[in-house]
C-alpha cells in the first residue's frame, strides 16, 4: 500500500510517499480489539504540520505514517461494533503522532478510537469537519453549557479564516449568534462574510498584549484559536459571566499581558478545549450536532482540495497560516 512516510535524518526530517507492506501497520496490543480502515480521506491540520516537520516534538517514533484524523471503509474488525463495510470515522487519541495515522491507503486503530460515519454526511464532508471542526462544535458546546446563548453580543472567533476558526464562524452563524472573525488576512473578508461572519476585526487590532486589565466589555464569549497575547486581550473584552474556549496556539502558548483582573472583576472563565482525549459519548454528541447545525453548502467553500502528493506542501503552509479553511485529502486522486 501507498503511505507517507516521514523519517528523521541527520539533516532532519524529511516526508516521502512510499510503497509499504501492509503488515507494518500497527498490530496493538493482545486483547486490543483492532480494525483495519481503507482510508478513503484524511486531511492537514496544524498539528499534522508539526508531524510532516518534526516540530513541537509530537512525534517521538521515526519512521511514522502522520495523519490526525482520517475516513474510511472498515476492511476487517475484532471489535462486534464494527463489520467489514462500515464507514467510520477517526479523530484524535494522538493516531497521527504517537501512532500511525491516516497518511496511507489503510489505517489500523483500536475500535474505541473510531465513530461510524455521522448520518446526513459523507466521508469527505464528515474530513472536511475533521478535527478542526469537531473541535469548533466542542468549543461552541462548552460555551453553550456556560450560559451564551444567542441574542446578546457578538461573539469573537480569533484565526477565524484558519480550519477551527471557519468552521467555528459556520456553527455560531447558523446557530443565531452574531459573529465577529478576527484575521491577519483581510483578503478572507468575503469568505468570512459568506460563511455568516457579522464583522471583520484585523488581527493588529488584538495582537498585542492588553494595555489595561480590563477593556470595554465588547464580546459574549470568544472561541480563540490563536492564544498567546491575543487571548490575553480578548480576556479583557468578554461580558460580566462571559467565557472564553482556549483551543489553539497558533499564536503561542504563553499568555503575554494576561491578569488574573477579568476572572476576578468580571467573573470571565476561561474553558479548555481539548479533542485528543474526548470521551466516546461527547464526540458522538458533537458529531450529531454537527450533522445537524453545520451547513452543508457552506461547509464546501471551506474546502481545499488535495491529493497525499500535496500533503507535505500544505504541512508547510499551514504551519505559515497561510491555509484557509479545511484541506480534504482525496486518498483516490
Ligand atoms: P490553521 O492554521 O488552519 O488556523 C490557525 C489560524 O490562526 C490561521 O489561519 C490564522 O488565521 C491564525 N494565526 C496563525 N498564526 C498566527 C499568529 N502568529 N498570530 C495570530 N493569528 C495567527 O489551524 P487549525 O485551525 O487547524 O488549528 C488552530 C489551532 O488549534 C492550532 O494551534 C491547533 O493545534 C489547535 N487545535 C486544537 C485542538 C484541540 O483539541 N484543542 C484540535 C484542533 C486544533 P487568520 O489568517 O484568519 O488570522
Amino acid at each position: 500500500m501507498q503511505a507517507l512516510i516521514v523519517d528523521k535524518f541527520e539533516e532532519g526530517v524529511a516526508a516521502t510517499i512510499e510503497e509499504i507492506d501492509e503488515a507494518r501497520l500497527p498490530a496493538g496490543e493482545p486483547g486490543d480489539q483492532m480494525v483495519t480502515v481503507a482510508v478513503s480521506h484524511t486531511t492537514v491540520n496544524y498539528k499534522d504540520g508539526l508531524c510532516l516537520t518534526g516540530g513541537g516534538g509530537l512525534v517521538r517514533n521515526y519512521p511514522h505514517v502522520p495523519g490526525i484524523d482520517f475516513a474510511g471503509t472498515v476492511e476487517t474488525s475484532d471489535d462486534p461494533r464494527y463489520k467489514p463495510g462500515d464507514q467510520v470515522v477517526l479523530t484524535g487519541w494522538r493516531v497521527g503522532e504517537v501512532w500511525w495515522g491516516g497518511y496511507a491507503e489503510k489505517a489500523r486503530v483500536k475500535g474505541d478510537w473510531l465513530v461510524p460515519l455521522p448520518e446526513g454526511l459523507t466521508a469527505r464532508q464528515a474530513m472536511a469537519v475533521g478535527t478542526a471542526g469537531l473541535t469548533a462544535m466542542l468549543a461552541v458546546l462548552a460555551l453553550e453549557a456556560h450560559g451564551m446563548a444567542p441574542g446578546g453580543r457578538p461573539v469573537l472567533v480569533t484565526g477565524a479564516a484558519g480550519g477551527v476558526g471557519s468552521v467555528a464562524v459556520a456553527i455560531l452563524a447558523k446557530r443565531g449568534y452574531t459573529v465577529a472573525a478576527v484575521t491577519g488576512r483581510p483578503e478572507t473578508a468575503d469568505y468570512l462574510t459568506g460563511l455568516g461572519a457579522a464583522t471583520i476585526v484585523p488581527r493588529a487590532e488584538l495582537a498585542d498584549p492588553p494595555q489595561r486589565p480590563l477593556g470595554r466589555e465588547t464580546y459574549t464569549g470568544a472561541v480563540d484559536a490563536v492564544g498567546g497575547a491575543m487571548l490575553s486581550h480578548v480576556l479583557t473584552l468578554i461580558e460580566y459571566g462571559g467565557a472564553a474556549a482556549a483551543v489553539g496556539l497558533a499564536g503561542g502558548a504563553a499568555m503575554p499581558g494576561a491578569t488574573v483582573i477579568p476572572f476576578l472583576l468580571r467573573g470571565v472563565s476561561l474553558l479548555g478545549i481539548d479533542s485528543v482525549m474526548k470521551p466516546r459519548e461527547g464526540r458522538l454528541e458533537a458529531w450529531r450536532r454537527i450533522a445537524q447545525d453545520l451547513p452543508l453548502d457552506l461547509l464546501e467553500t471551506t474546502i481545499v482540495p488535495a491529493t497525499l502528493n500535496d500533503v507535505p506542501q500544505l504541512g508547510r503552509d499551514i504551519l505559515a497560516g497561510a491555509v484557509r479553511g479545511r484541506v480534504v485529502v482525496d486518498m483516490s486522486a
